[in-house]
């Protein structure tokens, strides 16, 4: 066997890793004929208005809502879903924040369910175990850009009459057993910021499912200070507050040129993705990410699980060894489960305040979500990218079974 780089051996990846240029001259086009029409305003111009139109042939949609933020986009689901003061909405405890603000901006409280230990998205049975009188609605979140097991959970929101929020800001293009995530539960929520599949730099959509022109209008207004622009006359709606999340032109512009991209970047991704996961399932020591028969992933990064027994080292030394082959990496993916935060610690998400918390009986001690827990403890994080080679998966690929074949119990 090869000796380990990390012990002077030689390294497994000797070449750079291959990039590209994400933006380039029709992006420039369309920002200079947005410039061009006089207003960056997104209900006066026409980018805002011919994003949304592409992203909704793009996912066989009938509506959808430009944000600034993937997390305005979750919020503004939120709002139209009706969420409010008191209710309690059920989510997975490793996600971005911005699954979780909107939340807590409403005045409602976050549930954190359990996940499953393969595909780290929300186990339907936990779901289901949380819901109360005050569950008004679950936000699904397709980590890594794996679906979640949606027919269970649209099962359990049709039996206890709540409503379903996707957050798709890491899973572009991902199928759930044929169908686009974003597009099965009540709303879709995605993200444009300068880390997603696309780019806008910041920005963000919610596809609103029900196909109502009530629907829409309501999503729409909640985007933009509760203003209803849609009819004949502009009705500036006093009866509750939303925020002003609006898109300007700028985004809408660059957006129409990121979305003709997001098909091969996806295919990419999941060409590379499916391959590193064929190529190491049967590594001991690895748990690769289950994606289930019929569904794809779009993997925005790829997270495995290192199975503990099974090695001779902790996970920090298996990735001191894999950077140490020139492949760069990460334990985990946020440093804890999110209940875990301060905030939720001594619950107080506005200074000197404990509420909304002490209108809801939901707790967060360590140890509610044991699963979810686990895997933040045994996942190493790959960045995965379209622009990588061949050669740069088959490299990731070479470092990876070389790491884990030196630590193998029984091997040394
Ligand atoms: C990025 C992300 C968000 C927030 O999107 P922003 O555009 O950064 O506000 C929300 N949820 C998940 C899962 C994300 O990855």
């Amino acid at each position: 066997m090869e000796q380990l780089a990390l012990y002077g051996g030689p390294q497994s990846k000797t070449t750079p890793f291959s990039t590209g240029k994400r933006f380039g001259e029709e992006e420039a086009v369309q920002l200079l004929e947005a410039l061009d029409q006089n207003t960056l305003f997104y209900h006066f111009g026409e980018k805002v208005k011919h994003f949304l139109s592409d992203f909704n042939v793009m996912y066989g949609s009938k509506y959808s809502v430009a944000t600034s933020s993937g997390t305005a986009a979750l919020h503004v689901a939120l709002g139209a879903a009706g969420v409010t003061v008191g209710d309690e909405v059920i989510t997975s405890p490793i996600t971005d924040q911005g699954t979780l603000i909107g939340i807590l901006y409403q005045n409602a409280v976050p549930v954190f369910a359990d996940l499953e230990p393969n595909t780290y998205n929300l186990d339907p049975k936990s779901v289901e175990a949380r819901i109360t009188p005050k569950t008004k609605a679950i936000i699904v979140v397709h980590l890594a850009g794996n679906p979640c097991d949606m027919d269970p959970i649209m099962d359990i929101a049709h039996r206890y009459g709540i409503k379903v929020i996707e957050d798709c800001a890491q899973a572009y293009l991902t199928k759930y057993k044929g169908r686009p995530v974003g597009t099965i539960g009540n709303y879709g929520c995605f993200s444009t910021n300068d880390f997603k599949h696309i780019s806008t730099g910041d920005g963000g959509i919610v596809l609103v499912n029900s196909g109502e022109e009530k629907d829409y209008a309501t999503t729409h207004a909640f985007a933009d200070k509760n203003y209803r622009r849609l009819g004949t006359t502009l009705e500036r709606g006093t009866q509750f507050i939303a925020p002003n999340y609006r898109m300007t032109e700028l985004q809408g512009a660059v957006g129409i040129a990121q979305l003709k991209k997001l098909p091969w970047i996806c295919e990419r991704r999941r060409t590379y993705g499916d391959r590193m996961n064929a190529a190491l399932s049967s590594v001991p020591g690895i748990h690769i990410p289950k994606v289930n028969t019929h569904d794809e992933c779009t993997y925005w990064f790829y997270m495995f699980r290192l199975e503990m027994n099974a090695l001779t080292c902790e996970r920090d030394e298996f990735c001191k060894a894999l950077e140490a082959e020139g492949i760069p990496n990460r334990a985990g993916y946020i440093p804890e489960v999110c209940y875990m935060q301060p905030l939720f610690q001594n619950r107080q998400a506005y200074l000197g305040s404990h509420f909304p918390f002490d209108l809801s009986d939901t707790t967060y001690s360590q140890g509610i979500c044991p699963v979810a827990e686990e895997i933040l403890q045994t996942a190493v994080q790959i960045p995965l990218n379209e622009f990588y080679s061949e050669q740069d998966v088959e490299d990731i690929i070479r470092a990876l079974q070389k790491v884990a074949a030196h630590y193998a119990v029984g091997k040394n």
